[in-house]
């Protein structure tokens, strides 16, 4: 809390699906008049960061993209709000202090600012998973080390952080992630090495980035969760198991040694987790829709098949590596995932690019060995993205 008895915040990826939620939620909640806005980062889209720095009355505009200082500069003129682009920039403004952080950048390069955020003992709210896949125990100490909170944002996590709450995690014997099955789940085996990004990004339930919803579609989503619930809640790979839930209603469950399972329930909107984690610990009015149970009338489920998603068993072998073999998956998924956006493979040759990746940088890996710096991580990340690289073109020369 500032001098002036605001609560501070800033917000990494703002021009994202998560960050325009986000800023949604605090414009609500009164916006400049009632918070303090330190930081607001982007990408590309410097005419909308412009726009909510603007609005919000941000203290500093960072842009990722270097080429688009003057343009961010011209729009901010006169407004009072500093400008900076680059990555360096944006890891600085992380390094500006605020209570609460929304780190919302998609990717691995939402890593370094949530990590330097965790400095100042801010409340990090992490909607990027990449951060926990590549780095969990890393970032795990430095949130102990400076007493910071990491609050999940994910829907699957934030309900799994809901049904914990007053119980002991030594108490649960199961965490079962709910997963819709993304657009192509009722697709034949056989027709999905066809199946194009447009097809792939129509998600059922879902409105998100264009990445994770692709991510949706193959399950490297769930994949990344499934560690990612690994990180953060300490739980052994053996207690996460993963149910197809097409309907997207329960959001996760927690299953204890009694035989009680605890599931969180509410419409697929991802302002209810963003919402908690913004007023975590109390709960406010959300703007979301209430779910009529009667009109639901039926919740089923059904358990994936690992044939159609490859990437849930890679998920389970980069979980008994250990060590960095999630910064190593993580990168390896991106390059595939950009060469699949490409038309340079199909959807299902990703999950062929990641499996060689992480069988060509196996020894790099580290094998059962959690000690890491956020420069190890950087350059397995780094690596892995050379050498998937490598293997999506052969594998696309090949076509
Ligand atoms: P989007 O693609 O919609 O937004 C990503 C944000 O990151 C944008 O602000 C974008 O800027 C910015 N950005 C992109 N590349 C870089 C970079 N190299 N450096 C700095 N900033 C960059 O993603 P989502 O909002 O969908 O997802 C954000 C994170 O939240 C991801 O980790 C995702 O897995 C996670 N998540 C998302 C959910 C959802 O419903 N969308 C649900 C649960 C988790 P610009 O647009 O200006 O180019």
């Amino acid at each position: 809390m500032g001098a002036d008895g605001l609560r501070s915040l800033s917000i990494f990826g703002a021009t994202g699906s998560i960050g325009e939620q986000t800023v949604d939620l605090l414009l609500r909640a009164g916006g400049a008049e009632t918070h303090k806005i330190v930081a607001l980062t982007g990408g590309r889209n410097i005419a909308r960061l412009a726009e909510m720095a603007r609005t919000l009355r941000a203290e500093i505009a960072v842009c990722a993209d270097a080429s688009g200082l003057a343009e961010l500069r011209d729009r901010l003129a006169g407004s009072g709000v500093e400008a900076a682009a680059g990555t360096t920039a944006i890891v600085e403004a992380a390094e500006r202090p605020a209570d609460w952080v929304m780190s919302a950048i998609v990717g691995a390069a939402g890593l370094e600012p949530g990590f330097r955020a965790l400095r100042h003992g801010a409340t990090l709210a992490l909607a990027n998973k990449e951060s926990l896949v590549t780095a969990g125990p890393l970032l795990m100490a430095e949130a102990a080390r400076h007493g910071a909170r990491i609050l999940p944002v994910d829907s699957e996590h934030s309900a799994i952080f809901q049904a914990l709450v007053g119980e002991d995690i030594a108490a649960v014997e199961r965490i079962i992630l709910t997963a819709s099955g993304g657009a192509l789940r009722d697709w034949p085996l056989e027709r999905l090495a066809k199946a194009t990004v447009t097809e792939a990004l129509a998600h059922p339930n879902w409105a998100m980035g264009q990445r994770i919803t692709i991510d949706s579609a193959s399950m490297f989503n769930k994949a990344l969760e499934v560690i990612e619930t690994r990180e953060f809640f300490g739980v052994a790979p053996d207690q996460i198991e993963v149910i197809i839930h097409p309907e997207s209603l329960i959001h996760s469950m927690v299953a204890y040694r009694d035989g009680a399972i605890m599931a969180h329930m509410g419409a697929p909107d991802m302002r209810h987790s963003i919402g908690y984690a913004l007023n975590w610990p109390d709960r406010s009015h959300l703007p979301v829709a209430r779910l009529d149970l009667a009109q639901v009338a039926t919740l089923t489920f059904r358990a994936p098949d690992l044939a159609r998603y490859p990437a849930l068993r890679l998920a389970r072998q980069v979980m008994a590596r250990r060590g960095l073999a999630g910064a190593a998956f993580n990168a390896a998924k991106e390059v595939a995932l950009d060469h699949f956006l490409a038309g340079g493979i199909g959807f299902m040759d990703m999950s062929g690019v990641v499996e060689a990746t992480l069988e060509a940088l196996d020894a790099d890996l580290g094998h059962e060995n959690d000690a890491m710096t956020l420069e190890d991580v950087q350059l397995v990340d780094h690596l892995a993205r050379q050498r998937a690289g490598k293997i999506a073109r052969r594998q696309a020369g090949e076509q």
